[in-house]
C-alpha cells in the first residue's frame, strides 16, 4: 500500500499547480495549517483511480512535533474541564455527525470503495459511539470500598492518561477512529491523530465535526502521512504516554517496541482469522447468509471477516453448493452504485497480496477454487481494484489460506467430523477475535461459546458486527489484552487513582495497626 502511495504522491508533485483538487490541511493548535515540508498525498478513488479525491499533507516528524506541543498546551485547560462539559461539546459533535452522515457516507465510498449501505453504517457506528462517549461524561464512575481500619475512607477515581497518539486504518475510516477520539476526549485527555494513508478524509470530516462542536484549539490535532514516519514518530514521541493502535499484526509489534522503549502504554488491535462454525442441526440457508455477510462484506477487508467456515460434513456439501451459488450471484462493482454488492479492494498493494493467496490456495495449498478467483480488469473494471467473490473448498486447518489473513473476499470452506474437532480447527490459528457457530441446539451453543479462545463471539450470526457498547477485541495475535467500546475503552483512556482519607485524627499503619476481628 504504502509504495503505491508514495507513487502518487511523486506524481501529485509534479502535476499539483494544474489541476483543480481540493488540498486539505493538517488542524494542529485548532489552525487549518499545510505540513512544514509542502508535499502532499493524493487521496484517489479505489473503484476509479482517475478520481482524486483530494490532496493531503504528507506531513513530516517535525509536523507530528507541533501537534504534540499543541496537545501538550492545550492538556490542562481541557482535562480541568468538568466531564460533563466536555460531553456537550461530543453530544454536539454526534449532532453534527448525524446532520452530515450523507455527505460523510458518499465521501468514504468514494475513498474507501465499501458499498454506500456498509459506509452509511460505518458513519453510523461513529455517530453511536460519540453519543455513547458522550454518555460517559455523567458517569466515568469511579468506585468507593471499605477501608480495612476504623475511621478511614477508600475509594478510586479516574484520571485522563495525557496525551495521547491515535493511529488508524484504513477499513474502518470513521468508525475506528471515533472508538479511539470520542473515549480518550471524554476522559480528559488530548490527541494526536494519524488516519491511515489511503483514507484521510473520513477522518478529516470527524475532526471538522470536532472543531465545528466547539472542542478547543490544541485538543484534536491531526496529521496525515505515512505510517513509516508520521506513524513511527507519533509511536516513538516522548511526550506521548499512550499509543492506540488500529492496524496489521506486523506493523502493531513495531508500535509495541517503540512505546516499550519509553514504557509508554499501547493498546493495540490487530489481525484475524475468524471462523464461523456450521453444525449439522444448523438452518444452512441462513448459514450460508451469514457467511456470505461475513466474508464478502467490506470485500472482505474486516479484521472480523469470517474467512474460515467449518462445515460438519453431513451439511458440507449443500452448504458449500449454496455458498458458491450466492458468492456468484454477488455484484462486484464501485460502491456509489447502490445495485453493487462487494466493492473494489482498497489500492493495488492489497490486489496483489489477495491474488497471491488465491494462487497459493490453488497451487501451493491444493484446494479446490470452487468459484471466483479473478481480478476484474475490462470494461467498467479497468481503472479499479476488483476481485471476484472467492471460495475455497476442500480446505484443511493447516493451509497457509486457513491460517494467515488475506483481508480480501476470500474464504476457506473447512469440512469437520464433530463439534470437538470444529472447535479445536477454529482456535489453532494466531489470532483470537471473533468466532461464531449456527446450530439449534443450545448446549452445542454454549459449549462452542465456552471453548473458543475469542474476545467475540456470535451464535447464529456471522464473525461480524459488533455494537459500541460492548467490548471489543481479541486475544493471542489479534490484540495485547486491551478492549476498545464499551465501558471497557475507559481503561485504556483513564488512568486509576486510589484514594485514601484518614478521618482518626491519628497514625494508622495498613497492615501493622490492624484490630483482630477474630482470634
Ligand atoms: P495495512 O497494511 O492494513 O495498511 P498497517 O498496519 O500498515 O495496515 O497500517 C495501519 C496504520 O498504521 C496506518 O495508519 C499506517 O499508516 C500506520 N503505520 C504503518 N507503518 C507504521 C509504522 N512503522 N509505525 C507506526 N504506524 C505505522
Amino acid at each position: 500500500m504504502v509504495q503505491a502511495k508514495k507513487a502518487l504522491a511523486k506524481k501529485t508533485r509534479a502535476t499539483s499547480t494544474k489541476t483543480q483538487t481540493e488540498n486539505y490541511k493538517n488542524y494542529i493548535g485548532g489552525k487549518w495549517v499545510p505540513s512544514r515540508g509542502g508535499d502532499r498525498i493524493e487521496n484517489r478513488n479505489p473503484a476509479d483511480t482517475r478520481d482524486i479525491i483530494g490532496r493531503f499533507p504528507l506531513s513530516t516528524e517535525a509536523d507530528v512535533d507541533a501537534a504534540v506541543a499543541a496537545a501538550a498546551e492545550a492538556f490542562d485547560g481541557w482535562r480541568l474541564t468538568p466531564a460533563p462539559r466536555r460531553a456537550e461539546i461530543l453530544f454536539r459533535a454526534g449532532e453534527i455527525l448525524m446532520r452530515d452522515k450523507e455527505k460523510y457516507t458518499r465521501d468514504m465510498t468514494r475513498e474507501m470503495g465499501k458499498v454506500l449501505k456498509e459506509a452509511g453504517g460505518d458513519v453510523q457506528e461513529a455517530i453511536d459511539c460519540t453519543y455513547y462517549a458522550a454518555g460517559e461524561g455523567r458517569r466515568l464512575h469511579g468506585f468507593t470500598t471499605p477501608a480495612e481500619m476504623p475511621d478511614k475512607f477508600a475509594m478510586c477515581v479516574r484520571q485522563p492518561v495525557g496525551l495521547c497518539g491515535l493511529i488508524t486504518p484504513w477499513n474502518f475510516p470513521m468508525a475506528i477512529p471515533s472508538w479511539k477520539l470520542m473515549p480518550a476526549l471524554v476522559c480528559g485527555n488530548t490527541v494526536v491523530i494519524k488516519p491511515a494513508e489511503d483514507t484521510p478524509i473520513s477522518t478529516y470530516n470527524l475532526i471538522k465535526a470536532c472543531e465545528e462542536a466547539g472542542v478547543p484549539p490544541g485538543v484534536v490535532n491531526l496529521v496525515t502521512g505515512y505510517g513509516e514516519t508520521v506513524g513511527a514518530r507519533i509511536s516513538s514521541h516522548p511526550s506521548l504516554r499512550l499509543i492506540s493502535f488500529t492496524g496489521s499484526t506486523e506493523t502493531g509489534r513495531t508500535v509495541a517496541y517503540a512505546c516499550a522503549e519509553r514504557n509508554a502504554i499501547c493498546s493495540l488491535e490487530m489481525g484475524g482469522k475468524n471462523a464461523i462454525i456450521v453444525m449439522d442441526d444448523a438452518d444452512v440457508d441462513n448459514a450460508v447468509e451469514g457467511a456470505v455477510w461475513g466474508a464478502f462484506g467490506t470485500s472482505g477487508q474486516r479484521c472480523t471477516a469470517s474467512s474460515r467456515l467449518i462445515v460438519h460434513k453431513k451439511v458440507y456439501k449443500k452448504f458449500s453448493a449454496k455458498l458458491v451459488e450466492r458468492a456468484q450471484q454477488l455484484r462486484v462493482g464501485n460502491g456509489a452504485d447502490p445495485k453493487v454488492d462487494v466493492g473494489p479492494v482498497i489500492n493495488a498493494d492489497a490486489v496483489e497480496k489477495i491474488m497471491r493467496y488465491i494462487d497459493i490456495g490453488e497451487n501451493e495449498d491444493g484446494a479446490t477454487r470452487a468459484c471466483g478467483g479473478n481480478q476484474l480488469k475490462k470494461g467498467d473494471y479497468a481503472h479499479g481494484y476488483f476481485i471476484e467473490p472467492t471460495v475455497f473448498t476442500d480446505v484443511t486447518p493447516d493451509m497457509r489460506i486457513a491460517q494467515e489473513e488475506i483481508f480480501g473476499p476470500v474464504t476457506s470452506v473447512i469440512p469437520t467430523k464433530s463439534l470437538d474437532e470444529a472447535i479445536e480447527i477454529a482456535n489453532g490459528v494466531r489470532y483470537g477475535l471473533s468466532a461464531a457457530i449456527y446450530t439449534q441446539d443450545v448446549n452445542r451453543a454454549f459449549h462452542a461459546m465456552n471453548e473458543t479462545y475469542t474476545g467475540i463471539f456470535y451464535i447464529n450470526s456471522a464473525t461480524i458486527g459488533a455494537e459500541v457498547h460492548l467490548p471489543f477485541g481479541g486475544t493471542k495475535g489479534t490484540g495485547n489484552g486491551h478492549r476498545e467500546a464499551g465501558t471497557q475503552v475507559l481503561d485504556i483512556f483513564s488512568e486509576w487513582k486510589s484514594i485514601y482519607v484518614d478521618y482518626s485524627g491519628k497514625l494508622q499503619r495498613a497492615q501493622i495497626d490492624n484490630k483482630k476481628a477474630i482470634g
